[in-house]
């Protein structure tokens, strides 16, 4: 594959509101991470650019909420949020600022240069306006009834329970939240992006052209929007914060860019920055077809970043991203992570409680990366568990990878004089042999799925290298060798060997696991007290790291274990904090004491676990066999016509596509359940409803909350397949 000249990644620009929590960190920022550490290593041209989104009414409204102004908000979180992301090892190239004056510049002009080539249409059009405080009101300063589930606390422009997308026209019973009046209507003038000229482009470029590289997820959900139908979407808002229009925009007076226009040209103007900051040239990343640019985002973002920002570059002359390679949700402890029912773990917090260097220090942040990425929802929602945690943590960091540095070290000063020991050609057993295959074989693995974004699977391979390295030093068992120094000749050889070869891996899981552990891959090479030029993915497979008879520093240990009590305290504190409805709490809370405060005036949610029932009648096998079960793939969803509760799914069962009708379309958005696979009785009697037939039943599984969920292989398989 040729390697593109210049690379340019970038991660979803957070909103600088308040603090991030880790479901924000797993779907975007530490896998963009990943990859642009491997890009390094690989020494290719890189730029990996960041920064806060400080537009947007969500930052008023929590100025509001924290009784201070906007521009205080913003100097207040972007800090916190950049050394948070230091922190834990994400290394941007920049961490910018939609705030400042070169952003403001470049959206200013890049809106200018669309309307000017008539890309952009005005319509005027009625919309909300509070009376006694005299202004429009923005989406989310209006607040009502969610039309799609029924929750009374829902946005005008999403709803935190269900995550549809709303415009504030469907909102049942709307209200202001600044004075708490029902709005009245009221005529203003806008600016539009007609992405309804844009259809065939779209249609060509993701689906023709990306239909088969991108994940099935993105352009699931980039098709359902395209074959929705794409309407013209507003570029500018009634707002007194935000990029403004510029001066000579005739009726443009009191209008800002619409934040979902502006943020995103933040890459840009982040890159010059980048650009004036390091004496480069920013244009060839933006303008040349040489440029692979990525995006990471979280699947909330695959619309702004597949269909809006695209068609905003492609009409601006930019380059195209070459690819999106959005994540599903990370929910946790058995329910969807949320800021404002308070049911999340920040950033902030896990620093406080496990990467100070009195409670473990930065080995700690690998370890959550480690866990996130073993769990990463590259394919499907997936979910954070304290204990999960935990045993990533101590059953593959500290007994398999760190073990195994640790074991190598220890026993290399007790049986080689400190020393690395030579390799004896001759004595290689098959097994010796099959071990160095192994080292040699990790990189090209790790490589390919990381060039794929495979980051799961990437880092199994190089956890399974370590695991490789532990089995074959229980199996020489050099401690038992040196008990035969005496009357076995050949035994200090045989030693020699096992820990020459145990010492190259672990040069090798130095350079593998950088990308995913950074902290842990630079001690390692403290350890072995190699520069870190080491890391260079180029020395990746090489079995001559270390020299023969270079002396290496006394163990240390790499990971230290996670104890029961923290994993007990930390959901104590998880429940405590949690609020499970409006209003939303007014401060983020990051201690205990006022976590304690808020969990004393609100419900706290319920600590007890799942399905208590009891089990059914006892049946026979004869009785379970007689039940069709396949595993099906969604192809197509809607809603059906007035039945709040029911779905309309075509479902691929490999020999044919039928129609099913589900009653849950209070749990789902047709949009997001595209591409899923589920489990479906294939063989139940047809039964008709809301006048249409359903052919067979889907199985559900619901969770101590009333969530449900599709029970669905670990990994995309087959349609069609048997389950028995
Ligand atoms: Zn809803």
């Amino acid at each position: 594959m040729k390697q593109p000249k210049r690379y340019l990644i970038t991660a979803a620009l957070p909103y600088a509101n308040g603090l991030k929590h880790i479901g924000h960190l797993a779907g975007a920022y530490l896998p963009a991470d990943i990859y642009v550490r491997y890009l390094r290593a690989q020494k290719r041209d890189v730029v990996f650019v960041c920064g806060s989104d400080e537009h947007g009414t969500a930052i008023p409204i929590q100025a509001t909420k924290e009784g201070t102004t906007a521009q205080a908000i913003i100097d207040k979180y972007h800090p916190i949020i950049e050394q948070n992301f230091n922190d834990l090892g994400i290394s941007f190239d920049i961490y910018h600022r939609t705030s400042s004056p070169i952003h403001h510049e470049t959206a200013s002009e890049f809106f200018t240069a669309l309307n000017n080539k008539g890309d952009l249409i005005t319509k005027e059009s009625e919309q909300y306006y509070d009376e006694q405080s005299q202004s429009f009101l923005a989406d989310r300063y209006i607040k009502g009834t969610c039309p799609n589930c029924g929750f009374q606390a829902a946005y005008g422009d999403q709803c935190e329970s269900c995550g549809k997308s709303l415009s504030p026209d469907e909102l049942i019973n709307p209200v202001s939240t600044l004075s708490g009046n029902t709005p009245v209507k009221k005529l203003t003038k806008h600016w539009y992006l007609p992405l309804d000229r844009h259809e065939d482009f779209l249609r060509k470029w993701i689906i023709e052209e990306h239909g088969n590289d991108w994940r099935s997820t993105v352009v699931g959900q980039c098709k359902s929007w395209i074959d929705g139908g794409l309407q013209p979407r507003a570029v500018t808002r009634d707002l007194d914060w935000g990029v403004a229009l510029p001066n000579d925009v005739e009726d443009g007076k009191g209008k800002v860019l619409y934040v979902w226009f502006d943020a995103p040209i933040g890459y840009i103007s982040a890159t010059k920055q980048w650009a004036l900051n390091t004496g480069k040239d920013w244009k060839p990343y933006w303008e040349d077809q040489d440029t692979k640019l990525i995006h990471f985002i979280g699947k909330d973002n695959i619309v702004f970043h597949c269909i809006i920002f695209p068609v905003m570059l492609q009409l601006h002359g930019n380059i195209l991203p070459t690819n999106v390679p959005a994540n599903e949700f990370m929910n946790l402890e058995g329910d969807k992570m949320s800021t404002s029912r308070n049911w999340k773990l920040e950033m902030e917090d896990y620093i406080n409680d496990f990467i100070k260097p009195e409670n473990g220090g930065s080995q700690l942040a690998d370890t959550l990366r480690y866990y996130l990425t073993a769990i990463a929802p590259e394919s499907k929602d997936s979910e954070f568990t304290w204990k999960g945690f935990q045993d990533a943590n101590n059953s593959e960091l500290v007994s398999i990878f760190g073990n195994f540095i640790n074991r190598a070290l220890v026993l290399m000063h007790k049986l080689c004089n400190g020393k690395v020991p030579p390799l004896h050609n001759e004595l290689l057993d098959e097994l010796d042999h099959a071990t160095i295959e192994a080292i040699q074989q990790s990189k090209q693995k790790v490589e390919q799925l990381l060039e794929d974004y495979k980051f799961r699977d990437a880092q199994f391979e190089v956890i399974n290298l370590a695991r490789i390295g532990n089995q074959y030093m229980q199996k020489k068992e050099p401690w038992i060798l040196a008990k035969q120094l005496e009357s076995n000749p050949a035994a200090q050889q045989l030693i020699n060997n096992c820990l020459h070869i145990c010492l190259q891996l672990t040069a090798n899981l130095a350079i593998l696991s950088n990308p995913f552990l950074p902290f842990t891959a630079k001690k390692i090479c403290y350890l072995l007290k190699v520069v870190d030029k080491i890391l260079d993915w180029e020395n990746a497979g090489s079995m001559k790291l270390l020299s023969v008879g270079y002396s290496l520093r006394a163990p240390e240990l790499l990971f230290r274990k996670i104890e029961d009590e923290e994993i007990t305290n930390q959901i104590e504190k998880l429940k405590a904090a949690a609020v499970n409805k409006e209003p939303i709490v007014t401060t983020i809370n990051t201690n205990n004491t006022q976590s304690a405060a808020i969990a004393d005036t609100t419900s706290v949610a319920t600590t007890e676990s799942t399905d208590k029932s009891p089990v059914k009648p006892e049946i026979v096998f004869d009785d379970f066999a007689k039940i069709d079960l396949k595993v099906g793939t969604i192809v197509a969803a809607e809603k059906v016509e007035k039945a709040d509760k029911l779905l309309k799914l075509q479902l691929d069962l490999g020999f044919e596509t039928r129609t099913i009708v589900s009653g849950i379309a209070m749990h789902f958005a047709p949009a997001d359940i595209v591409g899923k696979q589920v489990t479906v009785v294939c063989n139940l009697a047809p039964r008709k409803m809301r006048g249409i037939e359903s052919n067979g039943m889907i199985l559900m599984a619901e969770d101590a909350n009333g969530k449900l969920h599709f029970i669905n292989p670990e990994d995309q398989i087959n349609p069609g397949s048997g389950v028995s």
